[in-house]
């Protein structure tokens, strides 16, 4: 595939537990996408910006091989690959931001019934796992010898097919573990969606990465973000501002017979904080959803 010279290319899974969120985060930053999404290809109506619809564990290779420029993957895919690329040069793609969703964890569960002391007692078992690099690299920290058996899917049925003693799978709530009578040991990756995107500089197109970086930070914050809005006495307002949420930003106006402030929460504004603003003097107090943010 030739290398679109003035186009940015974002691949994204195209389904799965990542698709819905990854193509929400960027339709938030503005863009939109033209062509039915269950295609390979979305050309971007908004800005010089394409979509790729592609399976998640063929992200970080594409990005390597310049056919598109940034993806959004599990943290986990992405360090199972830059592992796996340790022993043949640079894995070409580096982490740019975390996105907040698609958490999980990749943990090592055995069978209810079974022992485990710390990783010494997988000594000499045979794991099943997809991810044989981040297990192996686990193994090797802790020294421990034991066999890597490589599943592509459904991990977690291995030791009740006896194909297996133990797995290394991605856990988030614990619920498939429970329905396979395992039991979760040890984590050994925390894992949530992250943006990747190309380690070599981009062209003339680094201004659209730049922008678009630009665009989900701004997604990312607004989503914690809450403005808080009350009324009070100037007299009340060196008494109110220290019972603000930590790192609110407050703006203070003039009003006939007081002050509004107005303040921008990135941190949750909870019930306790508004009663004890309202003891401190604070009426009318209202706490609103924040729209967009640009700072
Ligand atoms: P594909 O067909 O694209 O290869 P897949 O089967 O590899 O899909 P999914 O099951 O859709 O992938 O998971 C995609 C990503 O979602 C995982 O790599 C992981 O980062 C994240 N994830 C979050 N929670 C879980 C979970 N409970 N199990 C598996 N993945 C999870
Ligand atoms: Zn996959």
């Amino acid at each position: 595939m030739s290398k679109p010279r003035d186009r940015l290319r974002i691949a994204v899974q195209k389904s799965g537990r990542l698709s819905e969120s990854s193509q929400d985060l960027l339709q938030r930053c503005g863009l939109k996408f033209r062509q039915s999404r269950d295609k390979l290809f979305c050309f971007g109506e908004t800005l010089p910006i394409d979509l790729l619809l592609v399976r998640d564990d063929d992200i970080p290779g594409l990005i390597a091989q310049g056919v598109c420029e940034m993806g959004i993957v599990g943290r986990n895919v992405a360090q199972e690959r830059r592992i796996e690329a340790q022993t043949t040069g640079t894995a070409g793609f580096v982490e740019l931001r975390e996105l907040g969703f698609g958490r999980c964890r990749l943990s090592i569960a055995v069978p209810n019934e079974d022992t485990f002391d710390g990783p010494q007692s997988l000594a000499g078992l045979r794991i099943a796992t997809s991810y044989p690099h981040l297990l192996g690299d686990y193994l090797k920290r802790h020294e421990v010898a034991a066999d890597v058996v490589v599943l592509n899917g459904s991990v977690e049925i291995a030791p009740r097919l006896g194909t297996a003693d133990a797995i290394c799978d991605l856990v988030s709530s614990g619920a498939t573990l429970i329905a396979n009578q395992l039991r979760e040991v040890a984590s050994i990756l925390d894992s949530q969606a992250v943006l990747i995107g190309s380690a070599t500089p981009l062209d003339e197109r680094a201004e659209y990465a730049e922008l678009l970086l630009r665009r989900i930070d701004g997604v990312i914050r607004v989503r914690e973000s809450k403005l808080l809005i009350l009324n009070a006495a100037q007299s009340d307002l060196a008494a109110l501002l220290p019972l603000l949420p930590r790192g609110a930003t407050p703006n203070v106006l003039a009003r006939q017979g007081g002050i509004t402030v107005q303040a921008l929460c990135h941190e949750a504004v909870t019930w306790t904080h508004l009663e004890a603003l309202k003891k401190g003097g604070a009426s009318q107090l209202m706490v609103l959803p924040v729209e967009s943010l640009l700072s």
